[in-house]
């Protein structure tokens, strides 16, 4: 493995814990509002080696519970599975990131993770917006996440126009009896397309009426503003 990059502290990228985070370079998909572009689209050096990234995380053991392995896309990595394994060696809680479109992976890497984190980006048919053809690997890892004893968070990001309320209805239906939903808030910015960078957000009230509507289907909706 490499990295892109590390984030010593973080207090809100793993519930309730303390972490570091480990960002991977490279990413299988390309959502338009992606704020990690630059390491998706062309990475580039200096890269943090498996082993100083281990070095510095175990100096960094005292101050942290957790580290989340995020990107980019890390299960493009075939030696991910053996990274987290090492991670969980030095007791620390593991948390990843991702697009699931590599269940292969990632069912490799379920045995060393705490919790995951699944981005649902928006219904099966507008994937192709995120670059993705066809979604099925997807389904799968949503399956794969429900039936595992692992903790897990399923997440979209409700970016205007990708995200309706159509959509979000098509996502609980393939997500439905799942333990975790969350609805984030899209933040224009430093986005992938120009386009995005100054894209409106949907009010909060919207995103609250939307998950009134939704909450059926879950046992905890959440809603990050
Ligand atoms: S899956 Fe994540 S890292 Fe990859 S392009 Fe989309 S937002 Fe960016």
């Amino acid at each position: 493995m490499k990295f892109s990059g590390l984030q010593k502290t973080s207090l809100i990228d793993y519930p309730d814990k303390v972490a570091s985070v480990l960002f991977v370079p490279g990413c299988n998909l390309r959502c338009p509002y992606c704020y990690n572009w630059r390491i998706v689209l062309d990475p580039k050096p200096p890269f943090l080696t498996e082993a100083a990234a281990l070095q510095i995380l175990m100096e960094r053991k005292k101050y942290v519970d957790a580290v989340v392995v995020t990107g980019g896309e890390p299960t493009i990595y075939k030696e991910l599975p053996s990274f987290l394994k090492k991670l969980k060696e030095q007791g620390f809680a593991v948390k990843l990131d991702t697009n699931g479109f590599n269940p292969e992976i990632l069912e490799q890497c379920l045995p060393y993770t705490d919790y995951v984190a699944l981005d649902v980006k928006t219904s099966m048919e507008k994937y192709y917006l995120v670059g993705a053809e066809n979604p099925k690997k997807l389904v799968d890892t949503v399956e794969m996440l429900k039936a595992s004893g692992v903790e897990y968070e399923f997440r979209t990001t409700v970016v205007p126009k990708l995200v309706e309320m159509q959509d979000l209805q098509s996502i609980c239906e393939i997500i439905k009896g799942a333990r975790n939903y969350a609805l984030q808030q899209f933040i224009p910015g430093d986005t992938l397309s120009q386009e995005y960078k100054s894209l409106k957000p949907y009010p909060p009230e919207t995103l609250k009426t939307m998950a009134e509507a939704l909450r059926g289907y879950v046992e905890n909706l959440i809603i990050r503003f």
